[in-house]
C-alpha cells in the first residue's frame, strides 16, 4: 500500500525524528520539534545546500542576519501591506479556511476527474480576482462551485478577509505602537539589507550571491500536514544580484541547477517538477516551484523567482541610502555600465519541506522472505550523506574480545562520520534498528575479524554483506557519504 501521511508521522516520532511541540501540554498546532536522529538529517540537509551554494560557487558567500529587524525593512519589502492570505469562515462549523486553497482544491478535483480545461480555468480565474484584490469576486467563485465545508457540509461562507501572516511583538516594556517589531517572515530581507555590507566589505563584482539559513515565522491560517506548513519554520535562500537585463538567463540557470540539487541528495526525478506560477507575487517577474511529489500530492517545495530590482529599489526609498553598485565592465559601446541597482533573482527552499520530502522518500516497507519466512521490512533510504548515522559497529557477541575489538574499530571511526556502538540483542534485532533510522552500513565484528583483521559490511539496501579489511573501512566507506 502506498506510504500515507500517517505512516510517516509515527515512524518521525517513534524513531526520535520529529515530535510535536510541547507535547506534554497537547501539543502546540503547527510547531514541531527535532529528536536526535531528526536534528542530523536536518543539519545534514543544510550543510549539502550550504555546501552547494557556497564552496562550490567562488561568487557566492554566506551571512546569519537576525530574526528582528527595523520595521520599516518590513513596510519596504510590501510585507505589511501585502502579506495576506484571503481567509474564510463557514458559519455553521464556525471553522476557518484560505480561500485560495478551497479553491485549489476544486481545481485538483476537476483535474482528479480528467477535467483539466475546466481546472485550469477555475485557477486561472482565481489568479485574476486576488490579483484584483476582487475578494468578494472570490466569495462568489466559491459560492457558485458550491464548495462546501467539509465539517459541516454547508455552502454558508462569510465574507473573505485579508489575514496578515506576520507575527508581531513589542520590544522593550513600553507597550507603543513605535516599539512594534515583526518576526521574520522570510530570510530574504536580512540580505536584501546587507547587500552593500557584503558587496563592499568582500569586494564583491556583480554577478554574486548570497546565502543564508534561518529561521522565519507566519501565522498561517490553515497549518495541517506535519512540517509542511509551519507557525515556525526555517528557510535557506540565496539572493543572486545580477546587472538588469540578464535576469531570464539566470533565472533559467538557477532553476536547473536547484532542479539537480534536488537529484543530487536522491530524490527521483519522477517525483519532482517545475510549476510555473498562476498569480505573480508582488515582488516577481517571473516565477516557478520545485515540487516534490508528497504523499497528500505534488506541493511546493523550493521557489525560484526574478524580482527584479524591487527590494533594493524600496529599501533605498525608504531608507534613504542609496543601494547602488557601480559596474566597470564595458557594453557593447566599450563604455561602463556604470551606477544601477541589481536585479535579484532568488533561490528559496524551506529546511523542514525538504526535511519531509527525504523523509518520505526514504520511507521504505518491503517484503522480504520467503512462505513462513515472510515478514514485512521497513527501512529508510537515505541518501548517506544525509544519514544520521553512517556506521554502525556490532559484535557478533558481547564476549571473547569482540566487544573491545568493535569499541575499538567504532573509535577509529568516530572522528570521520557519525558511528554507533551497539551489543544490545541478537544481531538481526541490531541490523532492524539502524534500518529503521537509515544508517547505511553496518560493521559487524565476529570471530574471524579476531583472526585475520577483516570484518563484514552490510550495505542497508540490498542487506548483502561484504568481508573487507579494518584498514580499508575509512575509504571504503568515505567516498560513498559525500554528495
Ligand atoms: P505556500 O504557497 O506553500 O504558502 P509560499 O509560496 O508562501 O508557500 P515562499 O514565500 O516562496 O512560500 O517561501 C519559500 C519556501 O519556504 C517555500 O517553498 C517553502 O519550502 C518554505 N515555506 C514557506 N512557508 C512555510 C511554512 N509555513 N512551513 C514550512 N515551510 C514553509
Amino acid at each position: 500500500p502506498a506510504t500515507s501521511l500517517q505512516d510517516i508521522v509515527g515512524h518521525a516520532k517513534e524513531y526520535g525524528f520529529v515530535f510535536p511541540s510541547s507535547e506534554i501540554y497537547d501539543g502546540l498546532q503547527a510547531v514541531y520539534d527535532y529528536g536526535q536522529n531528526g536534528v542530523e538529517l536536518k543539519n545534514n540537509l543544510k550543510a549539502a545546500w550550504w555546501k552547494a551554494m557556497t564552496q562550490l560557487h567562488d561568487n557566492i558567500v554566506g551571512i546569519d542576519a537576525s530574526i528582528f529587524m527595523h520595521p520599516l525593512t518590513w513596510k519596504a519589502s510590501g510585507h505589511v501591506d501585502g502579506f495576506n492570505d484571503p481567509m474564510i469562515d463557514n458559519k455553521d462549523s464556525k471553522k476557518r479556511y484560505r480561500a485560495d486553497q478551497l479553491l485549489e482544491g476544486k481545481a485538483e478535483q476537476y483535474a482528479a476527474e480528467g477535467n483539466e480545461a475546466k481546472s485550469q480555468e477555475l485557477l486561472a480565474e482565481m489568479g485574476r480576482l486576488l490579483s484584483a484584490e476582487d475578494l468578494n469576486g472570490v466569495r462568489e467563485l466559491i459560492i457558485s462551485e458550491n464548495i462546501k465545508c467539509p465539517v459541516s457540509g454547508t455552502a454558508n461562507w462569510t465574507e473573505v478577509r485579508q489575514f496578515n501572516l506576520m507575527f508581531s511583538t513589542q520590544v522593550g516594556s513600553v507597550a507603543e505602537d513605535s516599539n512594534l517589531i515583526y518576526l521574520r517572515p522570510e530570510t530574504a530581507q536580512g540580505i536584501f539589507v546587507n547587500f552593500l555590507n557584503v558587496q563592499k566589505s568582500g569586494r564583491m563584482k556583480i554577478p554574486f550571491g548570497i546565502a543564508q539559513i534561518g529561521k522565519a515565522f507566519r501565522n498561517e491560517i490553515v497549518a495541517r500536514q506535519f512540517t509542511f506548513r509551519m507557525r515556525e519554520f526555517e528557510q535557506m535562500e540565496m539572493q543572486f544580484f545580477i546587472r538588469p537585463g540578464t535576469e531570464m538567463a539566470w533565472y533559467e540557470s538557477w532553476k536547473e541547477a536547484r532542479m539537480k540539487f534536488h537529484k543530487a541528495i536522491g530524490l527521483p526525478a519522477e517525483k519532482l517538477k517545475f510549476h510555473d506560477h498562476e498569480k505573480l507575487a508582488h515582488y516577481a517577474n517571473a516565477a516557478v516551484d520545485i515540487e516534490y511529489q508528497f504523499p497528500f500530492g505534488f506541493r511546493e517545495m523550493e521557489g525560484i523567482h526574478s524580482r527584479t530590482d524591487f527590494d533594493l529599489r524600496n529599501h533605498q526609498e525608504l531608507s534613504k541610502k542609496k543601494q547602488q553598485y557601480f559596474d566597470s565592465d564595458l557594453d557593447e559601446n566599450g563604455k561602463p555600465y556604470g551606477n544601477y541597482i541589481p536585479y535579484v533573482v532568488e533561490t528559496s527552499v524551506g529546511a523542514d519541506r525538504l526535511f519531509l520530502a527525504a523523509f518520505c522518500n526514504a520511507y521504505t516497507v518491503e517484503t522480504v522472505g520467503e512462505g513462513e519466512n515472510q515478514k514485512e521490512r521497513t527501512y529508510l533510504k537515505l541518501h548517506p550523506a544525509l544519514a544520521p548515522f553512517k556506521v554502525a559497529v556490532l559484535p557478533l557477541v558481547k564476549k571473547d574480545g569482540l566487544a573491545e575489538k568493535a569499541q575499538t574499530i567504532a573509535n577509529s571511526l568516530k572522528s570521520s562520520f557519525r558511528t554507533t556502538y551497539d551489543d544490545g540483542a541478537a544481531i538481526g534485532k541490531r541490523y532492524t534498528r539502524q534500518d529503521l533510522i537509515g544508517t547505511p552500513f553496518c560493521i559487524a565484528v565476529d570471530y574471524q575479524t579476531m583472526e585475520d583483521d577483516t570484518v563484514t559490511i552490510r550495505h542497508r539496501d540490498t542487506m548483502e554483506q561484504e568481508r573487507v579489511k579494518i584498514s580499508e573501512l575509512k575509504e571504503k566507506i568515505g567516498y560513498q557519504v559525500s554528495i
